[in-house]
């Protein structure tokens, strides 16, 4: 965690995170603790990977659940009319659970079915049921944490629990969407989120304070948990927590779905905020180059990492443009390194199909390719993180490999951020300098481009002593 990484990386990172972590967790949903490492024990970087699908309700590998999709209702509706209106939200909502979703948390479902109106609807049902404090508003809401985070403390936690209320009366869920709007807050800015807990529950309503205390105390643990963590407390306690223990994205979220139960749900809250903390070039790109879905009762748009990514930047007040990169004269592919192929985007996209294709820029339409994935690598100074997206893309490229795949490695124009991957590939396999690598490359791929000091510099710092 560093405040030089740019805010839009942790944008990123937050929106994709939370949707990876729902798409990472669901197939574990109601399993018992320690599911996930048991079946993988060690990084799954090959064709198939820990986006494995499956659960009681058959998803597909990277495809995201009832959580992603009402957290796009939140994000369009306060996208497309700038700021929280509250009936429209809640007719999406309605409009999404009326189109028969494969999964409803019960309390939203029975509140959005009542056919009463948006302001009374979550209340008569809490008045009627009680207890209702589920993790269902709080599974939604990094969109929502996201926007109103440049609106300031307040603005944002007032925001987090009229959301919350559409669907949950009761307001303990809106405390805990409260809080996690302001650590998102504090994350987005740059600070420890964990360090914003103690200013954040000073700002929650007087009788809830001491059981939000308890679940974010520091040494709070999942065993001391009260409730099963289809409930907000354990929900955000349980984040929070791995938050603490973990030392990296992928760590974090093999600690909350390790602990079973409503992993999706979980897994979706911490992702949103581990997002924010570790950046988008944080998050594998195994991970987030799979994630997809649908939204139920919205047409038939497919979203994806692209999709996403657009979208956080407009929650973050940019303009929602949807990237068309137009038509480019093809470079490639051509066989550099054994077994590794190098192009330039339309010498990627237009490859046969059997190449593993590692993307390394901003792509427009999706590829065909069967194995595809898109590391985030900003070909910039604005990359701070360009250590560990470097590391991730270069031990898939290995494991890949390994399994006998043809490499297809590219960028926008196939020159700068091509080059470094195939000089770190050098320097990772063969031993070579930084000197050695790039004369190596540069003989074998004409378009090889140097401009990038960071780049070499990060290429300095992967040779090993
Ligand atoms: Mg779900």
């Amino acid at each position: 965690m560093s405040p030089a990484m740019h805010r839009s990386h942790r944008v990123a990172g937050a929106l994709v995170g939370s949707a990876v972590g729902d798409a990472l967790g669901a197939p574990f949903e109601f399993g018992p603790p320690g599911q996930f490492t048991a079946r993988f024990p060690v990084p799954a970087r090959g064709a198939k990977t820990e986006m494995c699908g499956g659960g009681s309700l058959g998803w597909a590998p990277g495809e995201f659940t009832d959580d992603t999709q009402m957290a796009l209702l939140v994000a369009s509706s306060l996208i497309e009319h700038d700021g929280l209106h509250e009936a429209d939200l809640f007719d999406r909502f309605r409009t999404w659970v009326e189109a028969g979703p494969p999964d409803v948390g019960n309390q939203t479902r029975a509140v959005l079915g009542s056919n009463r109106p948006w302001d009374v609807a979550a209340a008569e049902h809490f008045q009627r049921a009680g207890h209702a404090a589920g993790n269902g508003s709080l599974m939604r809401t990094t969109p929502a944490a996201i926007f109103f985070a440049r609106h300031g403390r307040d603005a944002t936690m007032g925001a987090a629990r009229r959301i919350s209320a559409l669907t949950h009366g009761d307001p303990s869920a809106g405390e805990g969407c409260a809080i996690f709007h302001e650590l998102m807050r504090a994350a987005l800015d740059g600070d420890d989120p964990l360090a914003a807990v103690p200013a954040a529950l000073d700002l929650v309503a007087d009788d809830h304070r001491e059981r939000w205390a308890t679940v974010l105390a520091p040494d709070w643990t999942p065993s001391d948990a009260t409730e099963s963590n289809g409930a907000v407390w354990p929900t955000l306690g349980q984040a929070v927590w791995a938050l603490r223990h973990g030392r990296d994205f992928a760590e974090v979220l093999r600690l909350v779905i390790d602990l079973g139960g409503d992993t999706d749900t979980v897994a979706a809250v911490t992702g949103g905020l581990a997002g924010a903390v570790f950046g988008m070039g944080g998050i594998p790109m195994r991970w987030s180059s799979a994630v997809h879905g649908r939204v139920p009762g919205f047409g038939d748009r497919r979203w994806g990492l692209a999709d996403l990514q657009e979208l956080a930047a407009a929650l973050d007040g940019k303009p929602l443009v949807s990237y068309d990169p137009g038509v480019i004269p093809r470079i490639g592919p051509r066989e550099v390194l054994p077994g590794i192929w190098a192009g330039n985007l339309d010498g990627a996209r237009y490859s046969e199909d059997d190449f593993a294709v590692i993307s390394l820029c901003r792509l427009g339409d999706p590829f065909p390719h069967e194995v595809h994935r898109t590391a985030y690598v900003a070909d910039n100074d604005y990359n701070h993180d360009v250590d560990t997206v470097l590391a991730d893309v270069l031990d898939d490229m290995a494991a890949l490999r390994a399994e006998g795949h043809r490499l297809l490695v590219h960028c926008h124009g196939g020159a700068s951020r091509t080059g470094l991957v195939l000089r770190g590939w050098l320097i990772r396999t063969e031993g070579m300098s930084v000197e050695e690598a790039t004369a190596h490359v540069a003989e074998r791929w004409p378009h090889l481009g140097l401009w990038n000091a960071s780049f070499t510099a990060a290429l300095e710092r992967l040779v090993p002593g």
